[in-house]
Parts: structure tokens; C-alpha cells; sequence
């Protein structure tokens, strides 16, 4: 497989001049209309020596555009959450975050988007949640707001386990995954949870 560089030259049938030109490898950011109007930054292209439009995306780029289309395809999930949530969210992300990046910079919301995808797919991780119903910690007003991008296919699959769970709402299913975590990780350093986590957060970078 040809893997492209760029400033790599080729020819290419530019669909805007209509005809083969020069082309030179280069990063763009590039337009999608469907199935849902987004741009993907980055992407290495084939630019068009003559008219600048891009003539062709090169295999080894279709993946970002793929990952770029599971995003932009999220749905945003807006929840309110009591405070010291938030601050245990916060605390986790930035414990996970100093191991991996070596900087205490938190994450949050990929590691929120990562322990509901947890409870979405792991039936122990789910079941553990669920024995938070009456923990104090996940109770009080939710008074903060909290705002994360989740995938729409873990989306539904979270709906249908919290629904299993009995639990009624994303924001019970929030409460309780990071009450969860603040047991799982600050206090019992679970070293399955805290790779799973940590992987979230390397892909963030
Ligand atoms: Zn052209």
C-alpha cells in the first residue's frame, strides 16, 4: 500500500478542471456534506496544482474521515450535575491525565464519554453503577452544567442499559458512572478501568 507524504507530486483526474494535472500531497481541512454537513481538519489531499481544489483523497486517509463522521454524527449530551461531580470528573481526569501526559491537564470529557461507553458494553461496570442508587454522592441538585459529544450508536446502547438498570435518565446514568469512578479509580485504583481511561486519553493526546 502507497502511503503519501506530504509535498509527495502525482497526477490525478481533478474533478474541477475535469481532466489529469499535477498534483501535490498537502493537509486540508475538508468539507462533507453527507450524510451529515462536517469538516475533518488535516486530512493529507491531493491538491490540484492548476486550480487548488482538492483532486482526490488518498486511501490512508479515509480512516480520519471516517472518525471525523463518527463525531460530527454524536449527539451532544447536556446534563446538570451536582458540583462535587463535576470536581470528581475532574480529579479522575486529572490523575489519568498526569500518568499518561505527564502534565495534570484534565480530560474530562473523554473520560466521561469513555465510563459511558463502559456502562454501555461492560455488564459488571454496569451493574456496579447501578449499586450507586442510593449513594449520597450521587444525589444533591444538579446545578452545574456538563456537556460531552457521545457517538449516537453508544448513545443508544447506554439508553437501552440504563433502561435495563431502571434507571430513567441520562443524567441518572452520569451521576452515578462518576460516583463510580470516584470509587473505582481515587479510591480502589481499578487497573482495568484506569488502562481503559487512559487509553481515551492518549488518543486525545
Ligand atoms: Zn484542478
Amino acid at each position: 500500500m502507497k502511503i503519501w507524504k506530504r509535498g509527495d507530486e502525482s497526477r490525478a483526474i481533478c474533478p474541477t478542471c475535469e481532466r489529469r494535472t499535477d498534483v501535490v500531497f498537502a493537509e486540508r481541512t475538508v468539507e462533507i456534506e453527507e450524510p451529515v454537513p462536517h469538516s475533518v481538519e488535516n486530512v493529507l489531499v491531493a491538491v490540484c496544482r492548476e486550480c487548488d481544489a482538492i483532486a482526490m483523497v488518498p486511501h490512508q486517509s479515509t480512516p480520519r474521515l471516517k472518525e471525523g463522521l463518527a463525531k460530527a454524527a454524536g449527539e451532544t449530551v447536556n446534563t446538570r450535575i451536582p458540583g462535587h461531580l463535576k470536581d470528581i470528573l475532574f480529579l479522575v481526569s486529572e490523575v489519568l491525565a498526569s500518568d499518561v501526559l505527564g502534565v495534570g491537564r484534565p480530560h474530562p470529557a473523554p473520560v466521561l464519554r469513555t465510563l459511558l461507553y463502559e456502562f454501555s458494553k461492560d455488564g459488571a461496570f454496569a451493574e456496579r453503577v447501578r449499586k450507586h442508587i442510593d449513594d449520597p454522592l450521587a444525589g444533591g441538585p444538579g446545578d452545574q452544567d456538563i456537556s460531552i459529544k457521545v457517538p449516537a450508536r453508544v448513545l443508544s446502547a447506554v439508553d437501552s442499559t440504563a433502561k435495563r438498570m431502571g434507571m430513567n435518565s441520562r443524567a441518572e446514568v452520569v451521576k452515578r458512572v462518576i460516583a463510580t469512578a470516584k470509587e473505582d479509580i481515587l479510591d480502589r485504583h481499578d487497573k482495568v478501568l484506569e488502562e481503559q481511561l487512559r487509553g481515551a486519553l492518549v488518543a486525545v493526546g
